[in-house]
């Protein structure tokens, strides 16, 4: 048979390691304490046995700890924690160049009874290892991944521009009609009773009928026009060299494809229809959120003149 591991052999190994490791007695005493905990915590092993784990180091969480030791004691848990759940059992600083904001080691934590030749418990060792690398990329994706969010210009539902490229769309497209003295238009559409058909199709059916309107107005357009979910069940359209006849063609030919025919969803079959204020830039319009705003009073008055119509800015007081 060969030659049992002595424990000088057993101490280089668990010195070597790169993964911290510590046991306790039943009064927390620390009895290990390999070099990754020492050179980490700056306390050599020598400052560190014999004495109380949390009088050592007072900033430890002492009632979670308390609570996962008993357990490895007295019911022989093997138990683990996550750094997503708790960023770090010891306070260590990690030697990264890159921080990404993370300012300490991030660890994982597990807790392991070992069991004497008796049978009894007589240590808990506790394994601390450093994660910092997977929280740091972690972190980085995450950021990416806002980063991604915050420049797509679509809309997730339903593929047409968002609100925030729309009203960027529509700044610009004000500015250079300003510049060219050209015409400029905007629709503004809200669909009728859409709180009904939720309520009666279900969420899913009302997705539904959101995407598919959208398709519709996109195919009504040009390709130089801009259609943009403005919110929850409204969008808009941006109309450059347009003016208010136009406009109202345009607009009379999306409430037409909307109301034409009904939004089929599995065995839905869903009437639809929607209501649509058009404004043409005036003089007086300040910027490009004035003539928006004489849009959105436009749909105001085809709401109130009963729905599924057409209503012109300045034709409406
Ligand atoms: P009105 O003819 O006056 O516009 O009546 P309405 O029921 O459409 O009234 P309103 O515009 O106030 O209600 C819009 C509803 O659209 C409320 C909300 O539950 C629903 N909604 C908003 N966003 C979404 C969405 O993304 N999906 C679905 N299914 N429903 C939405
Ligand atoms: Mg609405
Ligand atoms: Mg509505």
């Amino acid at each position: 048979m060969d030659e049992p591991v002595s424990p000088a052999i057993l101490e280089f190994i668990v010195d070597r390691i790169n993964v911290g490791i510590l046991a306790i007695d039943r009064d927390y005493r620390v009895v290990l304490w390999n070099d990754f905990m020492a050179s980490y915590s700056e306390r050599p092993a020598e400052e560190v046995i014999g004495r109380n784990l949390f009088e050592l180091f007072p900033e430890l969480p002492r009632k979670w700890m308390e609570r996962k030791i008993t357990g490895a004691m007295v019911l022989r848990n093997f138990s683990f924690a996550s750094w997503e759940q708790r960023p770090f059992l010891f306070r260590f600083s990690h030697n990264r160049p890159i921080t990404g904001g993370i300012d300490h080691m991030r660890q994982d934590i597990s807790f392991m009874p070992v069991v004497g030749e008796d049978g009894e418990v007589r240590l808990v060792c506790i394994y601390v290892y450093d994660v910092t690398d997977t929280a740091l990329y972690q972190t980085m994706l995450k950021e990416a991944l806002r980063k991604l969010a915050e420049t797509s210009s679509r809309d997730g539902l339903t593929g047409v521009f968002n609100r925030r490229y729309l009203e960027e769309a529509l700044e610009r497209e004000f500015n250079r009609a300003r510049r060219y003295d050209s015409p400029l238009s905007v629709l503004l559409m809200d669909l009728d009773h859409f709180k009904a058909i939720n309520d009666t199709h279900g969420h899913l059916g009302g997705d539904e009928v959101l995407r598919q309107t959208a398709a519709r107005i996109q195919a009504s357009v040009r390709n130089v026009d801009v259609v943009g979910r403005y919110g929850g069940e409204e969008f808009a359209v941006v109309l450059p060299e347009t003016d208010i006849k136009g406009a109202q063609v345009v607009a009379e030919r999306i409430r037409t494809a909307v109301a034409a025919t009904p939004v089929v969803h599995g065995d839905l079959s869903i009437d639809v229809s929607t209501s649509i204020g058009a404004a043409q830039l005036g003089p007086d319009d300040a910027d490009h959120r004035a003539l928006l705003a004489r849009a959105d009073s436009a749909l105001y008055q085809a709401k109130q003149t009963g729905r599924n119509r057409v209503a012109l800015a300045g034709d409406a007081a």
